[in-house]
């Protein structure tokens, strides 16, 4: 028997999760912890602020998942990895112990202003401001400042929006020059232009909707993309602020670096993302910005017995983008060298095999290129594909569509019976 301990339900922990009952029939304990009972699909997340999907329809019941099959959820956060140790500390104060520990704790917003208290965006209220985590965003004149991780943010932006608009016009900055920016930007406008009752997917005159994008919008995007980006963003009446950077929250908007105030009600921080803190606070090798160093194995370069995905770590072999796409193409991966570390442990404690190397582990191989499509807002998108040397580009609709195809077909392969039940979200306020 050895013992499992998985650090974030995460997208790149999903196949792992799958595999508990087969882990536990081996004789394996397996425990995951999370800061909920639920994880959010973050392809859906700017729908949801949007009003395209309810809440529930990001959220997996993670916890209900694991148990489910036979494992143990404990709700918490990881704050210390003793690796020498093998155990890992939490923010209750409690201490767990492993033989294998894997590591999906997804990453954080990065380049966090000054003023806005922008570093929380990993307790379970996010909401924050000058004016106190209740911050109201109007009325009080205080900024609510909301990063867009963790995802849940997202649908707390939405209320917040909504409740804004019955009391008055509402002005909303988006920090970041980067798809993420871009998709609550639009979805942003959406949500105001609809809670106005016109059912308009633009943002009317009372109210604006700035996206604060840093040099340039979409830098790493082709010429064609943005162009299609710019057109969907001009639809909903988003308005792009280039060669400006945001440098602080001040109390009636977001300073921004030539000495401007834009003014804002609502402040929302796309401003790029980075491993969370957990892995350089714990003496742990990390990347540049501290995401765990692994192999091609998703194996700490250090630790034989400490793996990760997705987000959090660091891919030495050639460094990833921080994208969803292969959090999700390493769950098979990692659930597989997981698996064999386990049963190496196991054999080893019985006495059957006196092997300590690598029992077949399988590498991560990153393929070129990924599909990207945007949630530009009330069922369209914009879709970038590279092929080779060209490059598929589509706006409207159609992009939308197939991206939601994508998005439904990827939850349904991973929601319990029934789906996410009516109150199982302790964040979805419409339970
Ligand atoms: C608005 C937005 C839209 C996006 N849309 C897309 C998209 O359409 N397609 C795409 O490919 N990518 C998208 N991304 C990027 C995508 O969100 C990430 O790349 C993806 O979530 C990474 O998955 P992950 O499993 O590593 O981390 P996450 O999905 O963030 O999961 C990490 C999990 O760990 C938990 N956790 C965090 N800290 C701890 C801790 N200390 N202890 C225990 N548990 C912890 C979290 O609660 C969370 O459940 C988007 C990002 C944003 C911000």
């Amino acid at each position: 028997m050895a013992r499992l301990l998985l650090l974030g339900a995460g997208h790149a922990h999903l196949d792992a999760i799958r595999a508990i009952p087969t882990l536990v029939t081996r004789g394996h304990a397996v425990t995951v912890v999370g800061p909920g009972p639920c994880h959010c699909y973050s392809g859906m997340g700017p729908g949801v602020l949007g009003g395209t999907y309810p809440p529930r329809a990001m959220a997996l019941p993670v916890r209900r998942m694991v148990e489910a099959a036979g494992g143990t959820f404990v709700a918490d956060t990881a704050v210390r990895i003793d690796a020498p140790g093998r155990a890992v500390h939490f923010a209750s104060g409690l201490r767990l112990g492993y033989d294998v520990c894997s590591c999906n704790v997804g990453s954080v917003v990065a380049h966090r202003l000054p003023g806005g208290h922008g570093a929380a965006d990993d307790g379970p209220d996010n909401s924050d401001g000058p004016g106190g985590p209740d911050g109201d965003g109007g009325g009080g004149g205080a900024p609510l400042v909301l990063p867009v991780k963790p995802i849940e943010n997202l649908y707390r932006a939405r209320q917040a929006l909504l409740r804004l608009a019955a009391r008055g016009p509402v002005h909303v900055v988006v920090a970041g020059g980067g798809p993420a920016a871009l998709e609550v930007a639009c979805n942003a406008a959406v949500c105001l232009g609809r809670a106005r009752g016109h059912g308009a997917a633009t943002v009317s005159e009372r109210d604006s909707v700035t996206l604060v994008a840093g040099r340039t919008l979409l830098p790493r995007l082709p010429e064609r993309a943005r162009l299609l980006c710019r057109a969907a963003a001009a639809a909903r009446g988003v308005r792009i602020v280039e060669g400006a950077r945001a440098v602080r929250v001040a109390k009636d908007g977001l300073l921004l670096d030539g000495g401007r105030t834009q003014p804002a009600s609502v402040i929302l921080l796309a401003t790029g993302v980075a491993p969370p803190p957990l892995f350089a606070a714990s003496g742990l090798p990390v990347g540049p910005d501290g995401g765990l160093a692994v192999n091609a194995h998703l194996q700490s370069i250090d630790h034989p017995d400490l793996f990760g995905g997705g987000d959090c770590i660091h891919f030495t072999p050639a460094p990833l983008a921080r994208v969803g796409v292969h959090a999700v193409r390493q769950g098979p991966v990692l659930a597989a060298n997981l698996a064999a570390r386990l049963d190496g442990h196991a054999r080893r404690t019985t006495g059957k095999s006196r092997a300590s190397g690598q029992p077949g582990l399988a590498p991560y191989i990153p393929r070129p290129g990924y599909l990207l499509v945007l949630d530009t807002g009330a069922g369209t998108g914009v879709l970038h594909r590279p092929f080779g040397g060209a490059e598929l580009c589509l706006g409207g609709r159609l992009a939308f569509l197939l991206k939601r195809a994508i998005d439904t077909r990827f939850l349904r392969g991973h929601l319990p019976p029934g789906g996410t039940r009516p109150g199982e979200c302790p964040w979805d306020a419409t339970a």
